[in-house]
């Protein structure tokens, strides 16, 4: 007799899988696995591909798209700036941020810093707002 495969626990409810399913034991088990659990690291990874693909249609769309996509990026420039901004206050270096992110500490200051051009074009944005 051949043996039976142990069946895997569902990964929401702890129940056996039933033979044809290797994650969820239930359609319900698997739409609660998709409702808002994801990382920060999955959100910000899926964001990254969502602004990959809205380059991709405003390519052929018109300029009240394209004006969308730039608020987009003005809005991530402000929340990059914020992170720097709290992750040098946490302790990280210029050194750091430029490892993390593929340059040296020097670029990283030039860009995100405080005197850097990132800044000074949110500071006018946030000024004329
Ligand atoms: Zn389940």
């Amino acid at each position: 007799m051949a043996a039976t495969r142990p069946r895997p626990p569902c990964t929401i409810c702890g129940e056996p899988c039933p033979p044809f399913r290797r994650s969820y034991c239930s359609d319900a088990c698997a739409r609660k696995s998709r409702r808002g659990k994801k990382t920060d690291s999955q959100y910000l990874e899926g964001l990254a591909r969502q602004m990959a693909r809205a380059g991709a249609r405003v390519e052929n769309a018109d300029l009240e798209d394209f004006a969308r996509l730039v608020r987009a990026q003005e809005a991530l420039d402000s929340a990059i700036l914020r992170a720097v901004r709290g992750l040098r206050g946490n302790g990280f270096t210029w050194a750091d941020l430029g490892e993390a992110t593929g340059t040296t500490g020097q670029a990283a200051g030039q860009k995100w810093g405080e005197l850097g051009f990132l800044a000074r074009q949110v500071a006018k944005r946030e000024a004329s707002a």
